[in-house]
Parts: structure tokens; sequence; C-alpha cells
């Protein structure tokens, strides 16, 4: 049995665990991330691929954004194809900001990199991960790492353990509020060697379904089809994707760059909001609260706004025994998730293929595209929403 103490115990090196390590630790502030998954998995799972202007910049300020700047991309903008006619909505030109094309993966190597290059202290395949006694006060976290067991006494503990993860199963029952929507189709994504057919992303309405094309570097494009939520994907050869993929794309002068499919997989699309963040010295952030479909790119740049907002709270109650940060944190975050759901949700229903529309829900679709894309104020909301609201919380003191 191993018994030690840190200050803040953080459960998963995601990107809400990993940068919530990175910032205590800017502020001075002690403490442990434990990650069920080794290092090796983290670092090569390949998941979100556009950061928000002001996520891409809390990157730059905190030490992280050479490699992003180096070899990501900047979009200053994004398309909409609609009956065949490619719009672009120019976020620069609306609101002055762009997004940024760089991995999820590539975020979380140069977090680890930065966190274990300054000493920090990442427990990689920790088993069996449990949490105790956290609204007593005395927080403590067990687990086990190469057959010992292990306990972690800390003042407060960060639940960044995914939608999967054990901290909000940790609740009691009856504490949290879910709101949830289970959308009735899910996406068909590959990832393949393949140089990206635009220099920006393709969102697609097509009456067949929905289509986006995306891409993680100047060799790999990501690629997603609308399907079933329970798709086969023995029933999607890669002929077959390529063809659909050309069909729901094609344009004037489009053409779609093919290469090897290195990975397919069929994501189902979720909106789920876990209410309240907190109970006693236990808070939750990014996926392991809410989670939305992924046709904003919000996951991982909320899980990044709850982080910094966690942050700022624990740096107040550990500088100055301020714990108002503390007290309000679920409320604080509320107000920012609920836009993101509000926009991710927007997305989704205007984009997909619902087929239990009624004539009227479709009319009302298609209405809703031509606002989007004939009036600069419907530009301007959407740009605004898709560079990122402001994080407005983050302080590096
Ligand atoms: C397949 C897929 C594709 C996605 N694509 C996109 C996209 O294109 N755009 C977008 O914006 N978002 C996308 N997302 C969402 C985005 O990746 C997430 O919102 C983001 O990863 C959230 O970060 P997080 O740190 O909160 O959670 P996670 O990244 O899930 O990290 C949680 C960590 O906790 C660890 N963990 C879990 N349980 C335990 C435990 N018991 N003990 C210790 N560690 C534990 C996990 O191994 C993991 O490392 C995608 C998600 C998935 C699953």
């Amino acid at each position: 049995m191993s018994t030690r103490k840190t200050r803040i115990g953080i459960i998963g090196a995601g990107p809400a665990g990993l940068m919530l390590s990175h910032l205590l630790h800017l502020s001075g502030i002690d403490n442990v991330v434990l990650e069920a998954r080794p290092r090796e998995y983290v670092e090569n799972r390949i998941r979100a691929g556009i950061l928000e202007y002001e996520v891409a910049q809390l990157l730059r300020e905190t030490g992280l954004g050479a490699r992003m700047d180096a070899e990501g991309a900047r979009h200053d903008g994004t398309n909409f194809l609609v009956d065949g006619v490619l719009h672009h909505i120019d976020f620069q030109a609306l609101v002055g900001k762009h997004v940024m094309l760089w991995s999820q993966h590539e975020v979380v190597r140069d977090l680890i990199a930065a966190r274990l290059a300054a000493g920090g202290e990442i427990v990689f395949e920790a088993g069996d991960v449990a949490v105790h006694d956290y609204e007593a006060g005395s927080p403590l976290i067990t687990y086990t790492k190469d057959g010992v067991e292990c306990r972690l006494h800390c003042e407060i503990i960060a639940g960044c353990d995914g939608f999967h993860g054990i901290c909000r199963q940790a609740f009691p029952s009856g504490m949290i509020v879910e709101y949830d929507r289970v959308y009735p189709f899910g996406w068909l994504g590959i990832l393949a060697e393949a140089a990206p057919s635009a220099d920006e992303l393709i969102y697609a309405n097509h009456k067949d379904g929905f289509a986006l094309l995306s891409m993680r570097s100047p060799s790999i494009s990501r690629l997603y089809l609308q399907c079933a939520p329970d798709e086969a994907l023995a029933a999607w050869p890669d002929e077959r994707v390529w063809e659909e993929l050309a069909r729901r794309l094609g344009h004037e002068g489009f053409s779609l760059n093919t290469g090897r499919i290195f990975q397919k997989s069929v994501t189902a699309m979720r909106s789920y909001v876990a209410e309240p963040m907190q109970l006693g010295r236990l808070f939750l952030a990014g996926d392991a609260a809410h989670i939305v479909p992924p046709t904003g790119a919000k996951g991982l740049n909320s899980a990044i706004a709850d982080v910094v907002s966690l942050h700022r709270a624990i740096d107040a109650y550990m500088r100055h025994q301020d714990d108002r940060g503390l007290n309000e944190y679920t409320q604080r975050c509320l107000k920012r998730i609920w836009q993101i759901e509000r926009f991710s949700w927007w997305m989704t229903s205007m984009m997909h293929k619902f087929d239990h529309h009624a004539p009227f829900d479709a009319r009302m679709q298609t209405a809703e595209l031509n606002y989007i894309l004939t009036s600069p104020a419907g530009q301007m909301t959407l740009a605004e929403n898709y560079v990122g609201l402001p994080l407005h919380e983050y302080h590096r003191s």
C-alpha cells in the first residue's frame, strides 16, 4: 500500500484533465493526474480537430502554441454546401476571428510533454480508480498501479474522466438531473491517407443525408457521412464510402481526393448535460459533465472552457481562501455550456436529414438555411458561435 498527498487530484488525462493540470502548475498548485489508459493510447486517440479562437490563444499564452502555429492551419472561415451550391462563411470578415485546425491528440501530446518536462506527475494505467469522502471535505482517491494499492489524499478532486468515467457515477442517486437528446442518426467517420480536397471544412446538407469534409493534417483527410445510429460497418466497404462522399460533397469544380482508409467508425449523436457539476469537493469538467454532437466542433473546446473556470476558482481558493468561485462553479459553467448545447443542436438540426420530418418541418429547415446563407446577421450568428464564445474566466496569475 502506498499513501501520499497532493493538493488537487485529477482523474483523466484527456484535454480537460491535462489542461487543468498545466494551468494549476503555472499557478504553483501541486497536482497529480490519474489516467486509466497507457500514454501511447492517449497520445494517439484521434478525435476533435477544430480549436476555437480563444482556446488557441490560451495554448499560446501558456507555452503550448509553437507546434500548433507551425504545423496546424488557420481557418478564416468554413463552407456550407446546400443543393449542390457552395457558400463560404467568412469568420474573419464577419467577427474578426478565426479557428485553428489542430488535432486533439496533438494538443494532448504537447500537454503531456509540458507536464512531464516540468516534473508533473501523470500516472498512466491507473486501475480501479475510486473517489471517497469528497462530501466530508477530506477527499481521497484510491487506485492500483502495477498491482500496488495506492491512496491519494487531496483537497479537491477534479473529475475529468470523460462521459463513461466513474466520477459522475459516484454522485449519490438522485443528486444529478440529466438533460438528454439522442439523435436518430450517427456519423460514419473515416480517416484516410489523402490530402484534403478543400482548404476549409465543407458542411453538406444533401437530400440523402449530411456529409462533412474535414482534415487532420496536409496529408490526412477526416470525412463523415450521416448514417443510422447502429449502422453496420460491414455494409460500407471503402468503395461505397468514397462513392457516397463524392455524391454528397459534389459541386462545381470539386474533386474528391481518395486514399487508403486507416480508420472507420460509427459515432452516435447525442446532446447531454448533467446538473450540478459538483458535490462537496468533487468537481466535474468536460465530457464527464456534458457532451454535444460533433456538428459544431465544440466537445474539446467546452472541456477546455470548464477547466479554465475550475482553475480560476481553485486558484482563488488556494491563494486567498476565497471559495466563491468553487461554490458558483456549476452555475458559471452551465451558462456557457447551454449556449454551446444550443449551437451544436441548432447546427445538427439544420444540416441533417430527419426521416420523421413532416413536410412543414422540412420547409422550416430549408428556410433556416436560406436565412443563414443570405443574411449577414444570420451569418454573423453562426460565425460568432463557431469561433467560440468568450472564455471570460481565464486569468493567469
Ligand atoms: C470518437 C470521437 C470523436 C470525436 N470527434 C470530435 C470532433 O470531431 N469534434 C469535437 O469537437 N469533438 C469530438 N469529440 C469529442 C471530444 O473529443 C471530447 O469532447 C473531448 O475529448 C473531451 O475531453 P475530456 O478531457 O473532457 O474527455 P476525454 O477526452 O474523454 O478524456 C477523459 C480521460 O479520462 C480517462 N478515464 C476514463 N475513465 C477513467 C477512470 N476510471 N480512471 C482514470 N481515467 C479514466 C480516459 O481514458 C480519458 O483519457 C469526439 C469524441 C469521440 C469519442
